[in-house]
């Protein structure tokens, strides 16, 4: 603990005679940060000093694959299910089409639906 006197540490505590590079940053109250900065940074982990994402193609693809849990809900994975959908709709509107036609034509009784009934 911090008793008055207690020289253990003092090297590395951060009071006003700390070597090392505060935070530059001003505070809401107008006074200067005293936190001290992050390494190369110049700011604390609060004013801007902590990551802000990564920034070349391969990193984002990295923390994209990290992300990643499943992969049943990608883009890709969506897009598919979307076109597959259109895919079926399009074949039941086709298959409605030739039924209509089919019955207009006679080959088929206007209620055929009904003998696959239960
Ligand atoms: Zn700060």
């Amino acid at each position: 603990m911090f008793k008055k006197g207690n020289q253990i540490g003092k090297q590395t505590r951060l009071g006003p005679d700390w070597p090392g590079q505060r935070c530059g940053a001003r505070t809401r109250a107008g006074k200067p940060c005293k936190k001290p900065a992050l390494r190369g940074k110049g700011r604390c982990q609060l004013h801007g000093g902590k990551s802000t994402g990564p920034r070349t193609e391969a990193g984002r693809a990295r923390i994209a694959a990290a992300q990643l849990k499943h992969g049943r809900l990608t883009k890709e994975r969506r897009a598919e299910a979307k076109r597959r959908a259109e895919v079926g709709r399009e074949i039941r509107a086709e298959l409605k089409d030739i039924a209509a036609r089919a019955v207009a034509y006679g080959w088929l009784d206007p209620d055929w639906k009904d003998q696959f009934k239960d």
